[in-house]
């Protein structure tokens, strides 16, 4: 579709504009699950970024965000801290009154950055996470601390944690899944994918 031309022979459908448009790009989230996520029906009304949980922390709102897949400015998407920071609490899918579903945009985009090989504290963050699963088949909450942020972290939670420990809420011991068998053979089913 051609771009629309002001009377002067200025672009002005941001969406279709074809200079700043990288297919590939584009393509790729479609690839990763954006396929469903009808990144081509937003119209750039904002109602995701004013609902977003962590928007204040973000530089790239979901609004922005989804534009600039329409455009292909992969480089500052992939770059953006919005990937790392984003819950997947869905408030914004569930707030866009054109179907579109950032959220899901943005995990196909993260899977993107992390195929690329993408490293920061984030990323180190979630491979500690995914190791602890594969390991014990339940989360041991002091581990992933210590692992993650060294004796210090644990050391600045210890009251916190008595605290929990006390209501209930944080086992001192670690646990375990009941059927580790069959937990295993769920994951790898799911590292297939
Ligand atoms: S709420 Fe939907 S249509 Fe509006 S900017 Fe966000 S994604 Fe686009
Ligand atoms: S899913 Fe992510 S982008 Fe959407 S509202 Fe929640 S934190 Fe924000």
């Amino acid at each position: 579709m051609a771009a629309k031309k002001c009377f002067f022979g200025i672009k002005t459908d941001r969406q279709v504009d074809g200079d700043k448009m990288n297919r590939l790009f584009l393509d790729q989230v479609l690839a990763e699950g954006g396929e469903n996520a009808a990144i081509a029906a937003c119209m750039q009304c904002g109602t995701c970024s004013g609902g977003c949980t962590n928007a204040d922390l973000m530089d790239l709102l979901p609004r922005s965000l989804v534009l600039m897949v329409q455009r292909g400015e992969w480089e500052k998407v992939l770059n953006s801290n919005s990937l790392w920071l984003c819950t997947s609490c869905q408030i914004c899918t569930s707030r866009c009154p054109r179907g579109v579903q950032p959220a899901d945009v943005i995990e196909a985009v993260k899977a993107i950055a992390i195929r690329q090989g993408i490293n920061n504290d984030s990323t180190r963050f979630n491979q500690i996470f995914v190791e602890l699963i594969k390991k014990r088949g339940i989360l041991f909450e002091p581990e992933l601390m210590q692992k993650y942020g060294g004796i210090e972290a644990m050391l600045a939670q210890v009251k916190l944690g008595m605290k929990l420990a006390f209501k209930g809420k944080l086992s001192p011991l670690p646990a375990k899944v009941q059927e580790p068998e069959k937990f295993n053979q769920a994951l790898t089913k799911a590292e297939q994918k």
